[in-house]
Formats: structure tokens, C-alpha cells, sequence
């Protein structure tokens, strides 16, 4: 196992990552702008390194200040979290050259699921279900364009080839509008993610957002551990989630994990992984690939008691996977409220002082969360400051274990989202089950 691990993140997932390093026994090193010196995390690392200023452009995000704390400290491995330098395979292509290890995929790996048209063209030849598109980059030739749109049919979506966070896509619903949809995908493509590349999609009306986690090591093993759903989205953002996905039977289960373990040994994937589906009316569409540690991987943790940050730092460090598809055994079902610090009712980022936090507790209920009483809330970063997860052998109790939980939690001093998961773990249609990925904008809209 490794000897010290550099934790190049922030909030509760660097908080998580060290949690896992002190059950194996790995030394930690934490690296934080200079806002972020009172990090819980940071607290309790082994070492840390201020890496500059407040902006992400120039701490978070700088490479060469991210490989050099690594220097400073002698640690052997970086474990990039999610978001940030995560999904960049510039920065795993220069840790790996700088003779470290890098906690995820090969640099290729990322490279190739990356940029959206590459990963759906490698995952359809690995037999993944895609949704129907043009499959290749849109160019100037509007007479094509409209051509390939009339074939996949109205509505479609544009969607940027180098996008991620929910942005970069625009629908279009008639013919008229494809052209300037197009222009202005693009322009903001290039501002976003300096790459104008942009590819069509069907645009699909009423679909669920269900995704597959897997895991995979160097020595040709993987397996998939369930599903998870995760339609609640504002924004194109999660803010529920939960695993199993309700009404995916267990053949379903079996065949379509399959299919994305298959599709892992035929690009040679390791590490920690997840396929992104649109589901709707019983069919499977790959969206994309994180080739990373997500935010709502503590539910799929809950249900099959696999420690997903414990497997990426070992299988990273040469290790063969602890589990096998057979012992992989889901438990209950598992619930996670993404609790963020903004205004409930206007989303508008609300950072500042906590002047209380008081956790809820009990059977089945568990807290990721970088707060304590007194922490300041810095305003230049990712709202998510709690994810409160439960589990109970079913649905029903998970959900209202995650009620009176919600109801327990205190986070004084800042404004919370809690008040409308309050809201949406009481609405009849999510406990119903299988709710659609607008259903929580058109709830928004008659609230
Ligand atoms: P990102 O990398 O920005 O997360 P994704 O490709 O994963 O982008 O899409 C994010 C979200 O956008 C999906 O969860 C879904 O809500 C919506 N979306 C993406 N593609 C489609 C599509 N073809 N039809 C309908 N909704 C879509």
C-alpha cells in the first residue's frame, strides 16, 4: 500500500479520501488555498500545503502547484477527488510523468471519455446502447445538419463534445431554429471549455437518469456494484439520489452491469467508474462516462458495503479487487439529500459562518460533510457542504429515516437546501418511485 497520498481537493470528498487513507494506514497529505486553512481536512491531514489563492484557476486547478506539494512532501500518489483536476488527463499524463501514481484511469482512458463523441463511439462499439445522434462533430454544413436532425426527429439536443457540469447543451424543437441552436452551442462551448466541438442527440422527453458504478483493476477483474438513480436534478444538476433504482429488476441489473464490465475490459479500464444512462420506456441510452469518484457514490457503498475510496487506493496501488461479481451483494436500498448552501427557493450560493451544525443520527443514517460550528463558507467554490445518506432493508423506511433526519439536521448561519428536501422526501410522486429527470423544475414551476 502506499506510503503518504497528496489529497488534491476540498469539502467532504477530501474529507472522505482521508478517511479511507487512515483505515489503510496511508499518511496524508492535504493541499488548500489560502481560504480553505481551516478545512476539516485539513486539520487532521498528516501534512499540509497551501497552494495558493482563493481561485480555483490558481490553486485547485494548478497543475504544477498540485505536483509540486507532492514533491515537497515525498508522498507517492494523488487522489484527484471529483471535479477539479479529476477528469483531466493533461494533469494524470504530468503526475504519472513525474513518477507519481495517479488515483483513476490511464490518461488515454480519460482522454477518450472525455470528449463526449469519442466515448460514445468507443462505448457503441463496446455494445453499449447509445442514444441515437449523429455520432461524429456537427459541421458548417447546415444542409447536413438539418438533414441528420429530420432523421433522428425533433426535438434533439446540441450538446458540446468537451461539456460536463450540466452545461453546454441546448434543445431544439423545430427545424427554424437548428442553425442559430448550433452557432450558440458552439460559442459557448468555446468560452466554456475551449473546444467548439458540438455533436446531436435525440432529445429525450421523460427519461429516468440511471448510471452504473463499476470498478476495475490491473489484473483483468472487474465488476459492476449496481445502479443508482439519479433523476432528481435541477439544472441538469443531481440532487437526490438513490440506489437501487426503483423498478429495475435484477435480471436487468445482471445484464446491463454486464454489458458495462464488458465494455471496461474491452478499453482496459481500472479504477473507479461510472456509465451515465437516459432510461426511458424500458431501454437503456448511454450518455457518458465519469472516469472518476462521484458525489453519490456513498449509496452504492450503503448497499453493498464495498468502500469504493478504500478499492480506488488499493487497486491504484497494484492491488487485485476485494470483491467478486458474486460476492457483490446489494443490501436495502439507500437514499442521499445533497445538502447545499444556497437559498431554497431562489438557488442563489448563500456562504458565510455556521453558527451551528448538529447532525442528525441513528440506525441507518450517515453524514459526508466538511462542516463543524464556526466554519466559514467561502464563496469561491462548489455549494455542497453535507450529503446525509440513509439505509434501511427497503425503500419505504430509507425514506423516512432520510425524513426525520432531515428534520434532526441543523445548520445555523447559512441559508440550506434542507428545507426543500424536507419538501421533496414528502411528495407523493418521488415516493411513489421513478419520477423523471424535469419532474423537480416542473414541481419548482407550480410551487
Ligand atoms: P454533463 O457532462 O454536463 O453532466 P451529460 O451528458 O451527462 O452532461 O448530461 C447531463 C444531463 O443533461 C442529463 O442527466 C440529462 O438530464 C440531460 N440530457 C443530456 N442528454 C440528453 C438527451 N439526449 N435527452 C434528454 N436529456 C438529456
Amino acid at each position: 500500500m502506499f506510503d503518504k497520498v497528496v489529497i488534491a481537493n476540498r469539502g467532504e470528498i477530501a474529507l472522505r479520501i482521508l478517511r479511507a487513507c487512515r483505515e489503510l494506514g496511508i499518511k496524508t497529505v492535504a493541499v488548500h488555498s489560502t481560504v480553505d486553512r481551516d478545512l476539516k481536512h485539513v486539520r487532521l491531514a498528516d501534512e499540509s500545503v497551501c497552494i495558493g489563492p482563493p481561485q480555483p484557476a490558481l490553486s485547485y486547478l494548478n497543475i504544477p502547484a498540485v505536483i509540486s506539494a507532492a514533491e515537497v512532501t515525498d508522498a507517492v500518489a494523488i487522489h484527484p477527488g471529483y471535479g477539479f483536476l479529476s477528469e483531466n488527463a493533461d494533469f494524470a499524463e504530468r503526475v504519472e510523468q513525474s513518477g507519481f501514481v495517479f488515483i483513476g484511469p490511464r490518461s488515454e482512458t480519460i482522454r477518450l471519455m472525455g470528449d463526449k463523441i469519442s466515448a460514445i463511439r468507443s462505448m457503441s462499439a463496446a455494445g453499449i446502447p447509445c442514444v441515437p445522434g449523429s455520432g461524429k462533430p456537427l459541421t458548417d454544413d447546415m444542409g447536413e445538419n438539418v438533414r441528420i436532425a429530420r432523421e433522428i426527429g425533433y426535438p434533439i439536443i446540441i450538446k458540446a463534445a468537451g461539456g460536463g457540469g450540466g452545461r453546454g447543451m441546448r434543445v431544439v424543437h423545430v427545424e427554424a431554429a437548428l442553425k442559430n441552436a448550433i452557432q450558440l452551442t458552439k460559442s459557448e462551448a468555446l468560452a466554456a471549455f475551449q473546444n467548439d466541438t458540438v455533436y446531436m442527440e435525440k432529445f429525450l422527453e421523460h427519461p429516468r437518469h440511471i448510471e452504473f458504478q463499476v470498478l476495475a483493476d490491473h489484473h483483468g477483474n472487474c465488476v459492476h456494484l449496481g445502479e443508482r438513480d439519479c433523476s432528481m436534478q435541477r439544472r441538469h444538476q443531481k440532487i437526490i439520489e438513490e440506489s437501487p433504482a426503483p423498478g429495475i429488476d435484477a435480471e436487468t441489473r445482471a445484464r446491463m452491469g454486464k454489458r458495462c464490465v464488458d465494455a471496461c475490459l474491452a478499453i482496459g479500464y481500472r479504477g473507479a467508474g461510472t456509465f451515465e444512462f437516459l432510461y426511458e420506456n424500458g431501454e437503456f441510452y448511454f450518455i457518458e462516462m465519469n472516469t472518476r469518484l462521484q458525489v453519490e457514490h456513498p449509496v452504492t457503498e450503503m448497499v453493498t458495503g464495498v468502500d469504493i475510496v478504500k478499492e480506488q487506493l488499493a487497486v491504484a496501488a497494484g492491488a487485485k479487487l476485494s470483491v467478486t461479481q458474486a460476492e457483490v451483494v446489494l443490501r436495502g436500498h439507500a437514499v442521499e439529500c445533497r445538502i447545499n448552501a444556497e437559498d431554497p427557493k431562489t438557488f442563489r450560493p448563500s456562504p458565510g459562518r455556521v453558527k451551528t451544525f448538529h447532525t442528525p443520527g441513528g440506525p441507518g443514517v450517515r453524514i459526508d460533510s466538511h462542516l463543524y460550528d464556526g466554519y466559514l463558507v467561502p464563496s469561491h467554490y462548489d455549494s455542497l457542504v453535507a450529503k446525509l445518506i440513509t439505509h434501511a432493508p427497503e425503500r419505504t423506511t430509507a425514506l423516512i429515516r432520510m425524513a426525520n433526519a432531515l428534520n434532526e439536521m441543523v445548520v445555523d448561519g447559512i441559508d440550506t437546501n434542507i428545507p426543500l428536501h424536507r419538501d421533496l422526501v414528502q411528495d407523493a410522486a418521488f415516493l411513489a418511485g421513478g419520477t423523471d429527470i424535469h419532474y423537480l423544475e416542473r414541481k419548482l414551476k407550480l410551487d
